[in-house]
């Protein structure tokens, strides 16, 4: 099968673009704005086009033919899915919005020579916590309505330091770079094509209720942790070895005591925090109670993803400096979620309540996705496209 082009490939994806909604026509933004929103398009080309050089499992060459679009709709914030030998991978168009704003927010607070939220002895200093109030909405996600929001969101901005301008759109882009990578892991690890083949599911929608009904939720789960755990491993990798535009640690910064690579380490925890704070999904209460969820909870999947991370750099007594630290302030620092009144400090809370660190929820729950996650690979296998 010869690769295809954009229009052969919109052909095949022409009924799903109208299942799930219109497309968002980038050529309307201009400038700065247009970049951020070209941003991710530029990592999941990257990536995609890596895997096409590739070998398959039986040592024959990938034909992979994708297309990566923003698309205006409200029921989900990103998701892919395969069909006729092409993937497809789209992300709602008020996403790049949503995140930027939140960055903004977070970067004010920050002590960027730390990279953590600004404390003493592990306390506060900013009295006010960060709250996110807006939602995925198709009226917000017209690019009329992205434009005119982006240039009051910059106006608004203008007071910033440049420095902490500059670490927001840092941490925008770890962020932006997660969300569209992750999808990318769910084709490129074999997950899309094992859905469709194994569970009849032709779009693999991040928390959607078909998937729910179709896809057994230890499965489900298993999935997106092989998704994370390759998304952010890659992503601090990556960034340590220079592969991003906005580094505020490149050239700048040179100042700060602390070395480039627990500055890294730190800023990937916060941007991944910030994220999974907008689009917690089907947020409930109890984290336990997620098990029976199409996704960890988010609280529980960052406790996943710095573990991971913590095997590519520092030593074994890092990890409290270069992941723990800064999360515990980031926990500490977001209000709580517009779906649900409900911080994490309360689920953290919960955790540690439960006595020894063996004990913990997020302890025990990662040992066993661990678990899980060797046996659904073995499946996941044949639609693997590289190693
Ligand atoms: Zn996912």
């Amino acid at each position: 099968m010869p690769p295809l082009n954009n229009k052969e490939i919109n052909a095949i994806f022409k009924e799903k673009l109208f299942y799930l909604g219109e497309e968002f026509n980038l050529s309307l933004l201009s400038g700065f704005v247009k970049t951020l929103y070209q941003i991710p398009i530029e990592y999941a080309t990257q990536a995609l086009s890596l895997a096409k050089t590739q070998q398959d499992v039986n040592k024959k060459p990938i034909k992979l033919n994708y297309s990566i679009k923003y698309l205006i709709n409200e029921p989900f914030n990103a998701g892919t899915c395969n069909r006729d030998g092409a993937s497809f991978i789209f992300i709602n168009s008020s996403v790049p919005y949503l995140l930027f704003k939140a960055c903004i927010s977070y970067a004010e607070l920050c002590d960027i020579k730390k990279s953590t939220i600004k404390e003493k002895k592990l306390k506060l200093l900013a009295t006010k916590k960060i709250k996110l109030t807006q939602k995925l909405d198709y009226s917000l996600a017209n690019p009329e309505s992205i434009e005119r929001l982006f240039q009051k969101l910059l106006k608004d901005s203008a007071h910033i330091n440049k420095l902490v301008f500059q670490y927001a759109l840092f941490l925008y882009e770890i962020a932006i770079r997660f969300l569209t990578m992750h999808e990318c892991m769910h084709v490129i690890l074999g997950h899309t094509g094992y859905v469709k083949q194994k569970f009849n599911l032709d779009d693999y929608l991040e928390f959607s209720e078909e998937r729910e009904h179709k896809i057994p939720l230890s499965t489900s789960q298993a999935l997106e942790f092989m998704a994370d755990r390759n998304t952010c491993r890659g992503i601090l990798v990556q960034t340590l070895q220079g592969n991003s535009i906005y580094n505020v640690y490149s050239s700048k910064l040179k100042s700060s005591k602390l070395s480039r690579e627990m500055l890294i380490s730190r800023s990937v925890t916060n941007a991944l925090s910030i994220i999974l704070h907008i689009f917690p999904g089907k947020l409930i209460e109890n984290m336990s109670e997620t098990l029976i969820k199409t996704h960890p909870h988010p609280f529980i999947r960052m406790q996943w993803m710095i573990t991971e991370m913590s095997y590519e750099v520092g030593d074994e007594n890092s990890f409290n400096h270069y992941f723990l630290k800064p999360f515990a302030l980031n926990i500490a620092t977001f209000k709580d979620n517009f779906e649900i009144k409900y911080p994490w400090t309360l689920l953290s809370d919960k955790d540690l309540k439960e006595g020894s660190y063996r004990n913990l929820f997020s302890y025990t729950s990662y040992k066993k996705i661990i678990i899980t996650s060797k046996q659904v690979q073995k499946e996941t296998q044949p639609f693997k496209l590289i190693y």
